[in-house]
């Protein structure tokens, strides 16, 4: 593998000093009740960055106050929507003034590489911002056409105070994927940043404050799952829950969910997502896919595009074309602009990635190539990719959120489907084809909530985004993510002189 010597240097880059190390609640940085902090560590070294305060239930419990404080007698939910609109946009305009900061604090946090964070994440994030504030004043009911002299219609009300748990492999986008359509349905909140990425959410209430989001409509509250999170899940006075996680935490917050108020919740988990390429497929665009499919963000992506399955026409075209393009792909300091995949997030998930390619080995998959660490210093892994996968071994069917690709080879249309809808997850799918038939045909025999045809990872605001089976359930982006903050009311009132 083409490695650069600078691999697992830590780059001459001017990384800010990170500035917001303490929760957020009512408007405030304050300390912890406890007092106790945790380390937050760069994936580039495995040093400590800094000591963040650690929030626990009673943190929780605080944040929780002043967001139903907000929600009860605030002006948030009770401003027009086009006032929460322009705050909004406010809060938009100041991320997009200080993306090199943010930026900077993803990949210092998460090992992500730096020129994605300011030309991808933050730039969506941004977009994300807008276009739920543009949804803010267009938030409204329906007349109903009721059958008897009766008016009837729905009023669309905010939930209430939302809880939202986020992992850490989009610490940016997912804070906003969640909290936009939140914050443009009325609703107040605590969100719980994942442990390993608590930086940018941090500095994000910062913006928030100066924005003119009020006190108490956003609380950020760092902390690690089984305290802070589990706390969120079972909370009595929380109205709704929005998780993004793996599957396993998933159905712990949804059960904590049901056994404390029988809050709603929506879950959006993991995935074992499969790109399927068809003979018809220009090879040198279906390998840049595939790779672009498993290996951005270190694989860390839970659409990642972690099986492929080629037809067996240009299947030895593409197995040779792949594995040369994964040698020569660059690993290294996620600020290097050459750098193409920086450091898994942590040593837990480096660990996990390393113990799942050795279970592959030992089920009698090939490695074809990669399956090794990237120096001696941070969490650096090889581009790894495996053939002769059996669909019913380990790492055919758990995911491994790491950049390991199973290669697999088919022969019919029918025999694709069925192999990609093989799995427990349904999250999301690729097709290459230039055959609109097989686009048509497969695209609706996936059982996934996004199937990209010719393209992977394209995202779109407007993009409604969940998964099937136990890929969870409830949709982000759209307009359909609004429709998770939101109550509907039916309204009934007779009418005695009705002349129609
Ligand atoms: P995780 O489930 O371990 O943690 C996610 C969040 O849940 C973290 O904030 C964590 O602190 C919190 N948490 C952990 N235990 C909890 C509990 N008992 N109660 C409440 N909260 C708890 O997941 P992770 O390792 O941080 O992230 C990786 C997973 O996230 C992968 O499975 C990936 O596929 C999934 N993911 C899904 C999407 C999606 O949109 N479907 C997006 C990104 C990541």
């Amino acid at each position: 593998m083409a490695t650069p010597s600078n691999a697992h240097s830590v780059s001459s880059f001017n990384i800010p000093t990170v500035k917001f190390t303490k929760l957020f609640i009512n408007g405030h940085f304050v300390d912890s009740i406890s007092g106790k902090t945790f380390e937050s560590v760069d994936p580039r070294t495995g040093d400590v960055i800094t000591e963040i305060a650690e929030g626990t239930k009673e943190d929780v419990d605080l944040a929780v106050k002043a967001a139903r404080n907000a929600f009860d007698s605030g002006p948030w939910p009770r401003m027009s929507g086009s006032e929460r609109a322009r705050i909004m946009m406010r809060w938009a305009d100041l991320i997009e003034e200080n993306k090199e900061e943010v930026a900077a604090l993803d990949t210092i946090d998460g090992g992500k590489l730096y020129r994605w964070c300011t030309d991808v994440d933050v730039p969506h994030v941004v977009s994300i911002l807008r276009y739920y504030a543009g949804a803010a004043d267009k938030i409204h009911g329906e007349v109903l056409k009721s059958s008897r002299n009766l008016h009837a219609y729905t009023l669309m009300e905010p939930i209430g105070v939302v809880g939202h748990i986020i992992p850490w492999n989009f610490p940016s986008i997912l804070f906003f994927a969640k909290v936009s359509p939140a914050l443009a349905a009325g609703c107040t909140m605590v969100v719980k940043p994942a442990e390993q990425t608590p930086l940018s959410a941090l500095f994000y209430a910062h913006l928030s404050k100066l924005a003119g989001i009020p006190d108490g409509v956003l609380n950020v509250v760092p902390g690690f799952g089984q305290s802070a999170g589990a706390a969120i899940s079972s909370h009595m006075d929380i109205d709704t829950v929005s998780f993004t996680g793996s599957t396993e935490t998933g159905s712990q917050v949804m059960q904590a969910a049901a056994r404390s108020n029988l809050k709603p919740v929506s879950l959006e988990l993991g995935g074992k997502s499969p790109l399927i390429v068809f003979d018809d497929a220009d090879v040198d665009i279906a390998v840049d896919l595939a790779l672009f499919g498993i290996l951005a963000n270190k694989g860390e992506i839970c659409v990642a595009s972690s099986r492929v399955l080629v037809q067996e026409g240009i299947y030895e075209k593409f197995e040779k074309k792949v594995v040369e393009k994964a040698k020569a792909w660059v690993v290294g300091d996620p600020f290097d602009p050459k750098v193409q995949q920086g450091p898994q997030v942590d040593k837990k998930q480096f660990d996990k990635i390393i113990s799942c390619i050795e279970h592959g080995k030992r089920e009698g998959a090939t490695l074809l190539t990669g399956g090794k660490p990237v120096g001696n210093k941070g969490y650096y892994i090889q581009p790894t990719i495996f053939t002769h996968v059996k669909e019913d071994m380990v790492i055919a069917q758990d995911e491994i959120f790491g950049p390991v690709m199973a290669l697999f080879k088919f022969k019919t249309v029918e025999d694709a489907i069925r192999s990609a809808n093989n799995t427990r997850y349904g999250l999301a799918a690729g097709i290459v084809t230039k055959n609109l038939d097989i686009a048509n045909t497969v695209s609706r025999s996936i059982r996934a909530g996004i199937v990209w045809i010719n393209c992977y990872f394209a995202f779109d605001c407007d993009c409604p985004y969940g998964g099937y089976k136990m890929s969870g359930f409830g949709r982000d982006y759209g307009l359909h993510a609004l429709h998770k903050y939101l109550q509907v009311k039916s309204v009934v009132t007779p009418i005695y002189n009705s002349p129609w």
